[in-house]
């Protein structure tokens, strides 16, 4: 992906100088509306490290040359995804796209779903409408999950952000409150179709990335197939040295995520990644 010089997001929250000294905001009453609702629960917390072990830097730890780096490369990852999506907002929904913040930590920090460390992985908080990110998982996500390349954290980026259009979009919230008033496996089983949007959302970023921008790069879309590939379900569980057991799948099988990034890529439309009245996965 051609990211160097391009323009960067202002959007960012850069956690990574302050420590962790931050503490959430949110609790008492307010904090059990939110949870009957099925609102307090961050999109993503452990979904990409099935082992719960990724590594990571030491909190508030110096911040390296590679660090300043995979800062830059989210920040304009995360501008291009503004640009297509106010593009797509415009032409596919008809409102107006307001953009989420994403918070960069190093070790780990607070949000109103819950404290974020290394191990949790990157994730979305609906409520605070703010995608959180350690840019060392890039590192986990290459040398221990086996998804190298920069698209396979680009892809990471833009399935974070998609939960936020499925955010503005209204269907995450009808989706949670589901979610809060069935059983895990039903449960499970939404959260599937949720994550499945989300990455066909994703393959809906790169074909209008590259049409806006021209920046990928040959092997791209490969990397971001490998990385839905490494990130499936059962290849997770597999990789655990866990028994792949489907009723426990939150994020969909490594096949069925490669499909509908694929699907999303192919046709640009939102209405071609609706995973809620398809029939298969
Ligand atoms: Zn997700």
């Amino acid at each position: 992906m051609k990211w160097q010089g391009r323009r960067g997001s202002r959007n960012i929250e850069d956690r990574r100088r302050s420590g962790s000294a931050r503490v959430g905001g949110v609790g008492g009453i307010g904090a059990v509306v939110l949870l009957l609702a099925g609102w307090y629960f961050g999109v993503d917390v452990s979904g990409f490290v099935a082992d719960g072990n990724g590594g990571g830097g030491a909190q508030g730890g110096e911040i390296t040359a590679q660090d300043e780096r995979a800062g830059e490369f989210v920040s304009v990852t995360l501008a291009d995804t503004e640009e297509v999506w106010a593009d797509v907002f415009r032409a596919q929904v008809g409102q107006a796209y307001t953009p989420p913040t994403l918070v960069l930590f190093k070790g780990s920090t607070q949000s109103a779903c819950g404290g974020a460390s290394a191990a949790t992985g990157p994730f979305y908080c609906p409520p605070e409408k703010k995608a959180f990110l350690d840019t060392s998982f890039f590192t986990t996500l290459e040398q221990r999950m086996g998804a190298g390349g920069d698209f396979a954290a680009a892809y990471v980026v833009a399935h974070e952000i998609a939960h936020h259009v499925q955010n503005e979009l209204g269907i995450l919230g009808q989706a949670n409150q589901i979610r809060a008033q069935v059983d895990e496996a039903r449960s499970n089983a939404i959260s599937v179709r949720i994550e499945l949007q989300a990455d066909c959302f994703s393959g809906i970023w790169a074909k209008s990335v590259q049409a806006k921008f021209g920046s990928l790069e040959r092997g791209d879309i490969a990397e971001a197939m490998n990385a839905a590939k490494q990130i499936g379900d059962d290849t997770l569980q597999r990789n655990a040295g866990q028994r792949v057991q489907p009723h426990t799948f939150t994020h969909g099988t490594s096949e069925q995520r490669q499909r509908w990034f694929a699907r999303g890529y192919q046709s640009g439309m939102i209405a071609d990644c609706d995973t809620f009245s398809a029939n298969q996965l």
